[in-house]
């Protein structure tokens, strides 16, 4: 007998060539994101490249001009559909979307859970109340409360009656870091365990790698590369990619006998042609500096300019200067090195740089 073919699980949110313009401005030009059941997929990006109006989009608080949206494979928008923002059952946490102001904080929470019985809706508003910290303010009014409390009572109310999509536009932004760190665990843990879709937008690498299965970088309205954050983290597609993880040290060079020579040595560069002008991208966790011993190194060294502090890690300011015929020519690096680590500006230390931590790319690639 013929084996039944597994059934394929349409995503619960499903944004097909999307485009959108305000006035001359092509806010989105031409995106596709999906979002399984149980996923999350963050929108990372800088202010500015639509990542919002991507959001508003799904939601339906923007009218669609190109493209279609879908949940649980039927068409809510697009293709002369438009479901209105409150039937389609998703959870929304946008900056604007406000707390009912007449409402008490379980007022607020417990809202959405229509055709739930009485005992059910108070019990699932404290749990969702305890996730956020909030168990404690359930009688108080939006006005009372700050506006980093008033986002986290936005949160619950979207996960409490358990959507089978979430959209998050920035939602930790209002918190402190302590708080930020607490919250998005328990978000992420009630996101699995309800196995609803999620997508969010941020502009914070680490955040985005933290709550992500997937994330899509986006420029100028669409998304430049997507993939988990290890392989984006890993093999990022370009410099700018490469770049939204942490500042990064950007060299430019030529490539000649598959390589580029730097001030802080040869870098290889696999499958770029000779001659071509290149960036090499080089993290700053991927610069390795040892003091010296003696005065005298074949490797290439450097001079430190400044060493800081900043926790677990040490950042420290390199300069590299150029001998024999590159003599004149200067490289600032920035070294980020475990623990506590901080030479004297003027000590000159021994410079080699992480293959795995380096990447070079052809520049000026047109967009
Ligand atoms: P941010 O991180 O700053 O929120 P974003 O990536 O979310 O930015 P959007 O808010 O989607 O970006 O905006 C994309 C582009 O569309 C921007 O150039 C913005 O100025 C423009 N834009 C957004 N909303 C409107 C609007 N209501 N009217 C006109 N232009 C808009």
């Amino acid at each position: 007998p013929l084996a039944a073919s597994p059934r394929r699980v349409p995503p619960a949110l499903a944004l097909t060539g999307i485009r959108h313009a305000y006035g001359a401005v092509q806010a989105v030009d031409g995106v596709d994101v999906a979002v399984a059941p149980g996923e999350v997929v963050c929108l990372l990006g800088p202010s500015g490249c639509g990542k919002t109006t991507i959001l508003r989009l799904a939601a339906g608080l923007e009218d669609l001009q190109e493209g279609e949206v879908a949940l649980d494979g039927q068409r809510v928008a697009g293709g002369g559909t438009n479901l209105a923002p409150e039937k389609r059952g998703v959870g929304l946490v946008f900056q604007d979307y406000a707390l009912f102001p007449h409402l008490d904080v379980m007022g607020n929470v417990i809202f959405g859970l229509t055709g739930w019985p009485a005992g059910d809706r108070i019990a699932r508003g404290v749990e969702v109340l305890e996730m956020v910290g909030l168990a404690d303010m359930a009688d108080a009014f939006p006005h009372e409360l700050s506006g980093g409390q008033q986002q986290r009572v936005a949160l619950a109310r979207a996960l409490a009656p358990k959507p089978r999509v979430v959209l998050l536009d920035e939602p930790y932004s209002g918190l402190d870091a302590r708080l930020r760190d607490r919250v998005r665990d328990e978000v992420l843990h009630i996101l699995k365990s309800s196995g609803s879709a999620c997508l969010m937008v941020t502009h914070d690498s680490e955040e985005a790698m933290f709550m992500a299965d997937r994330i899509a970088v986006m420029r100028d309205g669409r998304i430049v590369q997507q993939g988990s954050p290890a392989d984006l983290y890993c093999a990022p597609a370009d410099a700018f990619v490469a770049a939204f993880f942490g500042e990064v040290n950007l060299i430019e060079g030529r490539v000649q006998g598959a390589a580029v020579d730097t001030l802080v040595g040869t870098v290889a560069s696999d499958g770029i042609a000779d001659g071509t002008e290149v960036s090499v991208v080089i993290r700053p966790e991927g610069v390795r500096i040892e003091a010296l011993s003696e005065g005298f190194s074949r490797d290439p060294c450097g001079e430190v300019e400044q060493a800081r502090l900043l926790g677990r890690t040490s950042l420290v300011h390199l300069t590299m200067r150029g001998e024999g015929a590159r003599l004149g020519e200067s490289l600032h690096l920035h070294a980020r090195v475990p623990g506590v680590f901080l030479p004297r500006p003027g000590t000159r230390v021994r410079v080699s740089v992480d293959p795995a931590q380096t990447f070079v790319f052809p520049a000026n690639v047109p967009k």
